[in-house]
This record gives structure tokens, C-alpha cells and sequence, in this order.
């Protein structure tokens, strides 16, 4: 069925001015745009007092993790996303074989409370079995680092010898001959965490020298040490690979004004050395945080309850978990860094109890909502704080997902939106239990209806063109992220006085007000605000020539 999309306010995602225009759709695609079109054999949708604009793309999701069982993937297509990019944070559901099948089962269905994980021995499998069961919205994938390296050298704390070097280029050539667009990493979670960066480097070179892919990167520091530990390393890969590097949903913990101007300054340098640095944010100021994972080290997940149980490894985990929250203190004045043991115990104790919320668990749903110090006085009434907390994690068997208010909107969240070189991202999930956070329903309205309606950071055609054009000129998409002739049909239709996110911390299951249509590949997916079933996304594949 054709569509016509009458008296809209067109903004066609590049940033120019918003034009009132008719819209035809046939097929798949746009092919006419003009005032006074006229239809006899089509679907018409009345967009008066509405913008229509390109469907966004999401530049950083986790969908992935559960798209079979969540395929109609409501939590991002309601949001007027139609394009997710995917295998996120070097971490996904293939490339896998039985050191990443154990691997998985120990750590990575904790770091995100998943469950019933199966895992595929080829991202060109995965993609197959997606597309065999059909989904909502379109996805783009990268090839997740730790799966690569998890194939080849398990856990190992060491560098990996030229051989398993070679075995890692021949896994990441598979991913890119399936049609991802890149490489992914996480380098705050294992094995990201004890990778050196000149393995990184090595495999960004088959993805840049053979494919013309990208790098895409959770960053080994988003706080006090983001500059040379965080953008430094990943400017260094960007260089000695020539790769183009994008950073993951960019944020600077604990940030002062000064430190955020610097970050963006240095980006812009390199930018203009002719470097094309990316990035993605979110609009909250609590980011998610995979306990577990992020703070247990690796040889804990080989006898996960065994090693949380005998007080001897107990011993040497609490020790560990203190060096991880220690960390914390780093951005700090040096008379905090240097006060006595027990005193900076106490002072990142009461830190970790007030703002570190609890999300979501496998067991305790009651306590989802609840900052950490009240969740644990309910659970474990009599305990000390680190032996509460390992006896939580413990009880959930790993399985813990928390946010902590890590970051501020006015120090440095704002500015980070304003920059021309940020798009946005989600960093979202897709569950069908539990909560979730709320920027897996929120993000994409919330940038429309407060950051441009309310407080006015940039116009609102400059807003969604970090949602689609930027989006698509980063990562290649030639025929997406603008309304033009012949380009796909993925489309938003919403009322711009009206889009308004509803998703909180303590309710984030709720879809946004004021979007109407959703259109995917040339199908009406969402109408009226509600999703139809309607299953017409597609995998993309990267090409070569992008
Ligand atoms: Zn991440």
C-alpha cells in the first residue's frame, strides 16, 4: 500500500529550515515531495500542525541482547526510533564458541540480569535468525571486542601472542563480510579491561584497511582520567589505524565545568587536525551500572557462589570491590585522596549507599526503585555495608543492574548536547520484565521536548539532525537519515508542542506522548501512538564504498 502524508511541516534531517510539503511513499521508498500531491490508490495520513521528519537512528543500543524475544522492539520504535546500532560496549550475542558460551553464562548475563541467553557462532548466523523471525525496527551492527578476544583467549590476563592475534583478524573479517559496520568495545569490563591498546589497534586496521569500517568505543575512563586514559587512547587507535572512532555515550563523571570545556576543546582540535571524532549521550544524569561485572574481577565469575560464599576468596573480593570504589575518589582534592584508610571507607561508603539506585535484580523486584543503602537495610538488616553488598550480589546471583548519578546536566551534560559532533544514542535495553532505565523509553523525547522546547540548546532542526543525518553520515547509511527522493522510507511523524517522555527511574516502562506514525521501510509500524505489530525492520549491511 502507497502513502500519502498531507500538510506536514517536512524537516528533512540536515539542519535546514523545516518547509511544508506532501509526502508520497510507494513501496519502500520517497518518491515524490511536493505540495498539493494528490492520491487515489494510497493510505493518507494528515500531518497537519505536525513535523515529519527522517526516523531517528539510535546510535547506541543494547537491543541486541534480546531482540528474538523482544522483536518488536516497543521501547525504542514508540520513541520514533526505526534504525538501532547494535553489538554495543564490545559485547553482543556473537561471534561465540564455548570459552565465550562460559564466559557468558558466568559474567555477561549478569551484567545485564539477562536470561535464557543462546548465543550464535557467527554474527552472519545471528543476523539470519533475526531476520527469519522477523522485527520492528531496523539494526546495524558492530562486531563486540570481547567476544573476538573471548573466542581466542578466554580470560587471560596477558597480551595475546601473534598467532591468537592472527585468529582475532580472521574472527573480526567474518563480522565485516556479514555486513557490520565496525568494531565495538568495552574497555571498563572484562576482557576489554585487560586489553593492551596495540591489540586494538591491530584489529581496527582489517576494519578500516579492508572494509572501511569503523571503531566505536565504551572508553577505558569516562572521570577524572578521561583525557589521557579515555579520548588519548582512543585517539591513538583512531591515528596509528587510521580508523574513523566514535566514543560511546559520552559522559565525564563527576565533571567540573573546566574539565567538560577541555574534553570539548580537545575533541574539536583533533577534529580539526582532520580527525573525525564522533560521539553519542544520553539526557540523564544516572548512567547504568553492571555491579557485578564492573566491579568483581574476572577469576570471581570461574566459581561465581563457591568464591562469594568461602570467607577466604570473600576476604580477597572485598578487598578488590574497595580498590574499585576507591576509584571513585580519584577526581578528588588530595586531602580526600590522603586521608587515612578507614576515613575514605567511610566517605565513598555513604557516597555509594545515597546514589547508587537499584534498577533492577533477578530476585528482589520489590527493591527496584530503592537507593542502595535502603535496599540493603531492608535485605540484610544487621549487616556491615561490603558484607551486605557481596551478600546481595551473591543472592542475585550476580544479576544486578544499578544507576548512580554520575553526572550533571549543567557542568557538563549540556554542553556535550550543543556540540556539532554529538549525536544521540539510547544506550538502551529492550526486557519485557523488571524495570529498566528510563533512557530505553525516554531518550529521543526527552531531547525534543526539554533540551529544545523547554530550554531551547539548539533549534529543533538541529535536534533531529543529531538523531538522523549526523547519525547516518557517521556511520555510512547513504539512503536513511534524510527525507529525500529515492532515500528509504523510515519516518517520524510527531506533534512538537506535545512529544514529552514519561519513562522515570522508579516507573520507566511507559512509552512518550505526542508521536503519531512511525514508518519503517515503507510500513505504518506505530499509528495513532500505538505499535501495530508490524514487522518490517531489516539488518543493514555496511558496504565498503560508504
Ligand atoms: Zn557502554
Amino acid at each position: 500500500m502507497n502513502i500519502l502524508i498531507k500538510n506536514g511541516l517536512v524537516i528533512d534531517g540536515t539542519g535546514s529550515s523545516g518547509y511544508k510539503a506532501d509526502i508520497m511513499i510507494e513501496n519502500d521508498k520517497i518518491t515524490k515531495i511536493k505540495t498539493g500531491l494528490k492520491t487515489n490508490n494510497s493510505q493518507i495520513i494528515d500531518a497537519s500542525n505536525k513535523v515529519v521528519a527522517p526516523g531517528f537512528i539510535d546510535m547506541h543500543s543494547h537491543g541486541d541482547l534480546s531482540i528474538l524475544s523482544v522483536n518488536k522492539a516497543e521501547a525504542t520504535v514508540m520513541q520514533g526510533i526505526t534504525t538501532l546500532v547494535v553489538g554495543m560496549c564490545g559485547i553482543g550475542m556473537a561471534p561465540a564458541n564455548e570459552k565465550v558460551r562460559n564466559y557468558y553464562s558466568n559474567l555477561v548475563t549478569k551484567l545485564f540480569t539477562l536470561q535464557d541467553v543462546k548465543l550464535y557462532d557467527t554474527i552472519k548466523e545471528y543476523m539470519e535468525t533475526i531476520s527469519k523471525k522477523g522485527i520492528s525496527t531496523n539494526l546495524a551492527f558492530f562486531i563486540p571486542h570481547g567476544n573476538v578476544r573471548t573466542c581466542i583467549l578466554g580470560m587471560d590476563d596477558r597480551p595475546a601472542t601473534p598467532e591468537e592475534l592472527e585468529e582475532m583478524r580472521v574472527i573480526v573479517r567474518g563480522g565485516m563480510e556479514a555486513g557490520a559496520f565496525g568494531l565495538s568495545t568495552g574497555l571498563i569490563y572484562p576482557p576489554g579491561s585487560i586489553t593492551p591498546t596495540e591489540e586494538i589497534i591491530e584489529l581496527c586496521k582489517v576494519v578500516h584497511d579492508e572494509y572501511n569500517g569503523i571503531y566505536d568505543s565504551h572508553m577505558r575512563d569516562e572521570g577524572a582520567n578521561i583525557l589521557d586514559r579515555g579520548i588519548g587512547e582512543l585517539i591513538r587507535i583512531a591515528k596509528e589505524s587510521n580508523i574513523k572512532a566514535h566514543i560511546s555515550h559520552i559522559k565525564i563523571g563527576g565533571a567540573s565545568p573546566e574539565l567538560t570545556n577541555e574534553v570539548i576543546n580537545f575533541i574539536k582540535k583533533v577534529r580539526e587536525e582532520g580527525l573525525p571524532i564522533h560521539a553519542d549521550l544520553y539526557p540523564y544524569e544516572e548512567v547504568g551500572l553492571a555491579i557485578s561485572a564492573a566491579m568483581l574481577r574476572p577469576w570471581v565469575f570461574d566459581n561465581f557462589m563457591e568464591n562469594l560464599t568461602n570467607p577466604e576468596t570473600r576476604k580477597k573480593i572485598a578487598e578488590e570491590s574497595l580498590q574499585y570504589f576507591f576509584q571513585f575518589l580519584k577526581g578528588l582534592p588530595p586531602q580526600v585522596q590522603n586521608l587515612p584508610k578507614e576515613e575514605k571507607e567511610k566517605l565513598i561508603f555513604s557516597f555509594v549507599k545515597q546514589y547508587f539506585r537499584v534498577m533492577s535484580v533477578m530476585k528482589n523486584h520489590h527493591i527496584e526503585g530503592k537507593y542502595l543503602g535502603r535496599a540493603l537495610k531492608v535485605l540484610y538488616p544487621k549487616r556491615k555495608f561490603i558484607d551486605a553488598l557481596l551478600d546481595f550480589i551473591r543472592d542475585e546471583q550476580g544479576s544486578l543492574f544499578f544507576t548512580v548519578k554520575f553526572m550533571d546536566e549543567k557542568t557538563s551534560i549540556l554542553s556535550l548536547f550543543q556540540q556539532k559532533f554529538v549525536c544521540i544514542g539510547t544506550d538502551g535495553f529492550l526486557t519485557s520484565e523488571g524495570q529498566s532505565h528510563p533512557r530505553s523509553y525516554g531518550t529521543f523525547p526527552r531531547i525534543l521536548a526539554d533540551y529544545v522546547r523547554e530550554r531551547k540548546l539548539v533549534s529543533l532542526e538541529e535536534g533531529i539532525r543529531k538523531m538522523t543525518s549526523l547519525t547516518a553520515s557517521i556511520l555510512g547509511l547513504n539512503d536513511r537519515g534524510i527525507i529525500k527522493l529515492g532515500n528509504k522510507a523510515d519516518i517520524v511523524i510527531f506533534d512538537p508542542e506535545l512529544i514529552k517522555d514519561k519513562a522515570t527511574y522508579k516507573n520507566s516502562r511507559q512509552y512518550p506522548e505526542g508521536i503519531n506514525y512511525v514508518i519503517i521501510n515503507g510500513e505504518i509500524t506505530v499509528a495513532n501512538g500505538k505499535h501495530l505489530g508490524i514487522l518490517n525492520g531489516q539488518i543493514l549491511k555496511h558496504r565498503k564504498s560508504n
